[in-house]
């Protein structure tokens, strides 16, 4: 597992997840809003597809 940071970009209506406290975002490099707490999330698929 791996402590990640869920993120999203108001500027590109993109979102994604870094392994980082401070992510940025991938399309424009610029600050995102942090949707989540950097949490542990197992890299085993431990759930169902949304
Ligand atoms: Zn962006």
């Amino acid at each position: 597992m791996a402590v990640v940071a869920h993120w999203y970009c108001g500027h590109c209506d993109v979102e994604g997840r870094d392994p980082a406290t401070e992510p940025s975002c991938w399309n424009c490099g610029g600050a995102v809003i942090v949707t989540a707490r950097p949490s542990l999330e197992w890299t085993d698929s431990a759930r169902a597809a949304d």
